[in-house]
């Protein structure tokens, strides 16, 4: 490796810009908004790191990616070098440098936000992934080159020991990942008719490219995992019998918090009213934006509100624009409260998505019909922080008003579904359904299976599913080697 004082530092104060689709122009069509690094931006933007010795950026990453080791090599021109260095602790780096809120995690501590921007590390991260996509044969010699010995990380060998995982979210090919790198014959049932999970299903095509998750899910189909699709775990199989006639030897649960939440209120099962994951489920697994192309048809109003502040109401917002409707964003706490990432924010403002802060909705009226026709909201106020340290939000007393719509989406969170808890005597569970393991093994409560991802903490981010499918994956071989 290169001695860390030869690098010259770019002292450029702000992250090098990252080229974007004019707003205008993405707003109308569902290709991806961000366009990535050319080389030279990159190794423009990878010299503005000064290799701190304490690398606070490594703590600050929940599957601890080698963070300055790999910029060095960007900086130096050395894309293949980086790209294994990514890969060692990243298992789908072109997914999280595209989807990772970087600025809460490697990018909120890094040393260079404290006099300008961070490093644009997810921007790094995502070009030497793109890179190694544009140049397969290139940065396969260069893993080749970078591994020393075996890529089994979990320390043991698990030939012969077969291990079903449910669910194929980043959690669960991440688990996958990892025990066929140590030989373990690893099948993954999921229950759609398409891999991937909320990458898939849930996060749009303009934002994260779908192709692109087929291509991370395909690396993994080579290691040897097998993936059976339209398999309800629960009501196909159940966990008991994947354990006993079929024959595994471990399970891991990956199920996610697909479960959608509602506003509980009147007027709330109106026609062209739906929960966000109806829309981006229509929209990015059943491809409904290419209708009459694809056959599932989707409703596009023209004025629609979409409730909610986190990463998933931008999305639903974003998606709705792009159908065509004018779209408000009623959010009940102030901006800077808003859960959703900061980029996301700044991209839908950019699409001219209005937002209606401190703003609750209390009723949906109708039509006639039987149609959405508007939406009764209430002014709030952010009164004492409550238990999760955010302020709380209180209702104004009198000031109801009506927003015109024809479009309502709702996107205030998602829960675990029950089936699998329903369905496995012995499993234990806390009441809102999440699936109780062990922090470091992820076991359950029943020896041999494993659990990890929003099933166990409830809607989290996909880096930390994939820091738990890895956990799980040394749990599970530590359970196969000493059973
Ligand atoms: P999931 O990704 O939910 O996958 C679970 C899989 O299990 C699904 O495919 C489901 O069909 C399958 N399944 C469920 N039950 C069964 C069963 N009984 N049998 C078989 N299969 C089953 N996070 C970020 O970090 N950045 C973002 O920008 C971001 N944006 C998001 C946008 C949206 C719209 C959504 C919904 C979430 C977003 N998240 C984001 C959150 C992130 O995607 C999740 O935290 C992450 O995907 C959780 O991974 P997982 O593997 O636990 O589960
Ligand atoms: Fe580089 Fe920032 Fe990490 Fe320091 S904290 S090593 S400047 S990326």
């Amino acid at each position: 490796m290169a001695d860390a004082k030869k690098l010259q530092v770019n002292r450029q104060k702000e992250k090098t810009p990252m080229p974007e689709l004019d707003p205008t122009i993405r707003s109308q069509t569902f290709d991806e908004v961000s366009q990535g690094y050319s080389a030279e931006e990159a190794v423009n933007e990878a010299l503005r790191c000064i290799h701190c010795p304490n690398k606070p950026c490594v703590s600050g990453c929940p599957v601890g990616v080698p963070i300055s080791d790999f910029i060095r090599e960007v900086g130096e021109g050395n894309f293949g070098r980086a790209y294994a260095v990514v890969k060692e602790t990243n298992t789908l780096p072109a997914i999280c440098g595209r989807v990772c809120p970087q600025e809460n995690q490697c990018e909120g501590v890094c040393t260079r936000g404290k006099n300008g921007e961070p490093v644009g590390i997810g921007r790094l991260e995502r070009f030497v992934a793109d890179w190694a996509f544009a140049n397969p044969e290139q940065a396969a010699a260069a893993l080749e080159e970078y591994r020393s010995g075996s890529e089994c990380a979990t320390g043991h060998d698990l030939s012969g020991k077969r291990v079903a995982v449910v669910g194929s979210g980043p959690a669960s090919l991440t688990c996958a990942g990892e025990l066929a790198k140590c030989h373990a014959e690893v099948t993954v049932f999921e229950a759609l008719h398409r891999v991937g999970g909320v990458l898939t299903y849930g996060i749009p095509e303009f934002r994260l490219p779908k192709d692109l998750v087929a291509k991370e899910v395909s690396a993994i189909a080579d290691l040897g995992v097998s993936f059976e699709v339209n398999a309800l775990v629960g009501k196909l199989y159940d966990i008991d019998e994947l354990m006993g006639e079929m024959g595994f030897d471990a399970v891991f649960v990956g199920t996610g918090a697909g479960l959608p939440s509602y506003l509980g209120i009147e007027g709330e099962g109106l026609n062209g009213s739906m929960v966000a994951s109806e829309l981006l489920t229509r929209v990015n697994l059943m491809k409904a934006y290419k209708f009459p192309e694809y056959a599932t048809p989707v409703y596009a109003g023209k004025k629609c509100v979409v409730v909610g502040g986190g990463n998933v109401a931008m999305d639903a917002a974003r998606t709705a624009r792009r159908l065509g409707a004018e779209v408000t964003i009623v959010y009940r706490r102030g901006k800077e409260e808003m859960p959703a990432r900061a980029e996301e924010i700044h991209h839908a403002e950019q699409e001219g998505i209005a937002f209606q802060m401190l703003t609750n909705p209390v009723r949906v009226l109708g039509n006639e019909e039987g149609w959405v026709s508007g939406l009764e909201c209430v002014r709030m106020e952010l009164g004492e922080p409550d238990a999760s340290g955010r302020r709380r939000p209180m209702e104004i007393a009198g000031s109801n008003f009506v927003i015109d719509i024809d479009m309502l989406v709702i996107a205030v969170g998602s829960k675990s579904n029950p089936l699998i808890a329903d369905t496995t005597p012995g499993l234990e569970t806390t009441p809102r359904h999440l699936i109780v393991a062990d922090d470091e093994t992820c076991m359950t409560s029943i020896p041999g299976v494993f659990a990890g991802g929003d099933a166990v903490i409830g809607a989290a981010t996909v880096i930390l599913a994939m820091g738990a499918g890895k956990r799980a994956a040394k749990g599970i071989a530590e359970y196969l080697s000493a059973v």
